[in-house]
């Protein structure tokens, strides 16, 4: 039975949605979840262990574990990161997203397959979520919906409509896009393929402004690139990445892309009903492009924030979900930021970046950043050694 008015309605079931709708529903909160479904999100399906630690995320939903990251330069030059104590997670985003949804619906969140057209947030009242419902993805017939809510996360993914209605200003996002081509992953023993092994190119060729990825899948492989340059034509990087990787051969099942945004947006609510969350909010890292833990996180705050509002009524503590996360990665994703600037800007600093890998004090903050979410305080005199290096790498004192 639906209830006359939902307590959240949750637009978009990726991994902030249904993060959102599982930890609402688990606290007994009324909530709609929809989603158009239908298509599978393009996607590495790169996790840390803190993901899988943070959000219960069971073992058989990992279709590889990497135990190594290589670093690729211009110059093919190979830096092994071994790691250690730990592994970097591979999902398939079909199986993972729906596993997401179904967890919320166990726990009491209603679903419904359906394109989301519009919402109207009044100063006064409930906001009014309006979606085109299906039977089945894909379904021809669709039925014109109208739900009540009190409030309303807005999980849509990059270029988001319901960021775009409500939350002014977030139309002028700016994205990165990404492509990849996922492949049958070669049979054992190819000289170039390892499937514990996360391969990274940084190559102008590539990418003049991200990088290219080699990742393991287990049965399949996820080869792709990025970049904010709409000129630079990814597939034919792709095709480039395919031939460095000695994967020209093996078979393509599909080729996808879609956009990264670039950076948080400077709002996530309308002060009214509507919070953001995951790549709608504009949440994905600089520098690396990971936004799977980061949207569970902020699903995670924006459930946070709606459950004050609900308790309190005033529409104010729906900010909460944005201050909480800057608070939190705010710092990391400066980080990052700068270290995109500064390293992936021509070939000679990429090879100097691919060189400064081999250092073990920048490989253990790099790995703790990714696999924990923190910036290591513990090692004070690491961060000053390598800010040495940095510098002595910029102006061209290090030997590469
Ligand atoms: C090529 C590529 C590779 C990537 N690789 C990695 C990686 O290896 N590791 C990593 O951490 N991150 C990676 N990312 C980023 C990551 O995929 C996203 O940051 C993450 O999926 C964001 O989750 P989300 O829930 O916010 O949005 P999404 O995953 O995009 O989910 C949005 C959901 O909303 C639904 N939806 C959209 N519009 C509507 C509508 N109008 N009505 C109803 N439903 C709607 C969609 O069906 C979808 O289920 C990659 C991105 C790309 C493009």
């Amino acid at each position: 039975m639906s209830p006359d008015i939902y307590d959240v309605v949750v637009v978009g079931g990726g991994p902030a949605g249904a993060t959102a709708a599982h930890d609402l529903a688990r606290q007994g909160r009324s909530v709609l979840l929809i989603d158009r479904m239908g298509r599978v999100k393009p996607c590495g399906g790169a996790i840390p262990p803190r993901l899988i630690r943070d959000f219960g995320i069971p073992e058989h939903l990992l279709v590889a574990r990497a135990q190594c990251a290589r670093m690729i330069s211009p110059r093919d030059v190979k830096v092994d990161i071994p790691i250690e104590g730990g592994f970097v997670g591979l999902v398939d985003r079909d199986v993972f997203d729906e596993w997401l949804r179904e967890r919320a619906a166990q726990a009491g969140a209603h679903r419904r397959i359906g394109r989301f057209t519009r919402v109207d947030s009044p100063a006064d009242g409930p906001a009014v979520v309006h979606f085109e419902e299906r039977q089945r993805a894909g379904d021809g017939h669709a039925v014109q919906r109208s739900v009540r809510a009190r409030c309303v996360i807005g999980a849509d993914g990059a270029r988001s409509e319901v960021a775009r209605q409500a939350v002014p200003g977030a139309e002028k996002t700016k994205y990165v896009f990404a492509y990849h081509e996922i492949i049958r992953a070669p049979q054992p023993g190819h000289p170039d393929y390892d499937p514990s092994r996360c391969d990274v190119y940084y190559r102008g060729l590539l990418s003049p402004d991200f990088y290219g990825w080699v990742f393991p899948h287990g049965a399949t492989m996820s080869v792709g690139t990025g970049s904010a340059d709409k000129g630079f034509s990814l597939r034919a990087a792709v095709a480039d990445l395919r031939r460095a990787a000695g994967l020209v051969g093996t078979e393509t099942l599909r080729r996808e892309g879609a956009p990264i945004p670039l950076k948080p947006l400077p709002r996530w609510d309308d002060e009214r009903h509507v919070v953001l969350a995951g790549d709608a909010a504009g949440v994905v890292a600089p520098a690396s492009g990971e936004g799977i833990y980061y949207a569970m996180y902020g699903g995670r705050l924006a459930a946070d924030a709606a459950q004050a509002f609900l308790s309190s009524g005033r529409p104010r503590d729906l900010a909460l979900a944005r201050r909480r996360f800057m608070k939190d990665h705010g710092k990391v994703f400066w980080v990052l930021g700068m270290m995109q600037h500064f390293w992936y800007r021509n070939d000679k600093r990429r090879e100097r970046f691919v060189s400064i890998c081999r250092d073990k004090d920048v490989q253990q903050l790099t790995f703790d950043a990714y696999m924990n979410k923190a910036l290591v305080k513990a090692k004070p005199m690491a961060h000053v050694r390598i800010f040495f290096k940095d510098m002595a790498h910029l102006l061209g004192l290090a030997r590469v």
